[in-house]
């Protein structure tokens, strides 16, 4: 059973995964590769628990005992051991190959490894790797902590055993966990390439600005709109989604990225987490 779990990356999805596999009653290490990176997701995550205790989300007692269940490192090799590794670091097909190697040296023979990734191929992570049947993708949605689906994907290497040792950890950190195949962008966010691409294209197009494209689209139930979400997520991994989904897809022009995506990266408006994006959160 998955009792010890290391998160791999302490950023936006970093911060939500530890929190609910804290919550779901794991000991969680938490790494990055530097000090203000993890103590930024600690008070993150810490203001998150205060937050669900005052919405009476969160019993006082279990928030305290997650709290006390989180500790942060900036060691890889103390971070590899662990009887679940989640990565979460940048959606970089090269960077992920080469941290799974590197903890693949470090963390007993035991350890499942798992990515987050929203697009790459998880045969092309595990085959980093020399535990390919101890693989998995784990792909949770934003905010980690309060989406209750997560989307597991095998590679073709993955054993049953791996399989079921996960889909009990995300049954037990009180998620839903729905079986997805190793195809770009799984699921959800292949659904959604058009959502966001299309009003890339509109507002390219000067058909209508941000506000009005995402106040149509939650008139008509989305809880979101395209820009709003992709604030969300953050710019900077929406551009990186979008490019691994069309050169996966062999430059298919379904899924060209925008030019206003790389705008918006090349001047640093990432969204909520630089407080400027599509819209201005100072
Ligand atoms: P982020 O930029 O918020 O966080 C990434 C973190 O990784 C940062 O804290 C950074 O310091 C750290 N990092 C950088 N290099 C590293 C390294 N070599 N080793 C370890 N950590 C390193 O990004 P995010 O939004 O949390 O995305 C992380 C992953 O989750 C990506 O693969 C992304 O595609 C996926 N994802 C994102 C969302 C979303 O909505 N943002 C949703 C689902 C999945």
């Amino acid at each position: 059973m998955i009792q010890t779990v290391s998160v791999i990356g302490a950023g936006t999805m970093g911060t939500g995964i530890a929190q609910a596999s804290a919550l779901g009653g794991c000991r969680v290490l938490l790494y990055d590769v530097a000090e203000e990176f993890v103590q930024r997701s600690l008070a993150t995550m810490h203001k998150q628990m205060d937050e669900g205790v005052a919405r009476k989300k969160i019993a006082p007692e279990a928030a305290e005992a997650a709290k006390e269940s989180v500790r942060s490192t900036l060691s890889l090799t103390e971070a590899a051991d662990a009887d679940l590794i989640i990565e979460a670091a940048p959606e970089k097909l090269e960077l992920k190959r080469e941290l799974f190697a590197q903890l693949d040296a470090l963390a007993p023979a035991r350890t499942i490894f798992a990515s987050n990734t929203s697009s790459l191929s998880i045969n092309a992570l595990a085959a980093a790797t020399r535990r390919a049947d101890r693989f998995v993708g784990l792909h949770f949605f934003n905010p980690a902590h309060l989406m209750p689906l997560v989307e597991v994907i095998p590679a073709d290497s993955t054993s049953d055993e791996t399989l079921h040792a996960v889909t009990d950890y995300v049954l037990r950190i009180k998620k839903t966990p729905v079986r997805c195949k190793d195809t770009p962008a799984f699921i959800v966010n292949r659904v959604a390439r058009p959502f966001y691409g299309e009003a890339l294209r509109l507002l390219g197009e000067g058909a209508a600005d941000v506000p009005t494209i995402d106040a149509l689209m939650e008139s008509v139930g989305f809880k979101m709109g395209p820009f709003r979400l992709i604030d969300l997520i953050g710019c900077d991994v929406n551009f990186a989604v979008t490019q691994s989904v069309y050169e996966a897809y062999f430059q298919d022009p379904k899924y060209r990225p925008h030019p206003i995506q790389r705008r918006m990266v090349e001047s640093g408006r990432l969204g909520r987490k630089t407080k400027k994006g599509f819209y201005d959160y100072e």
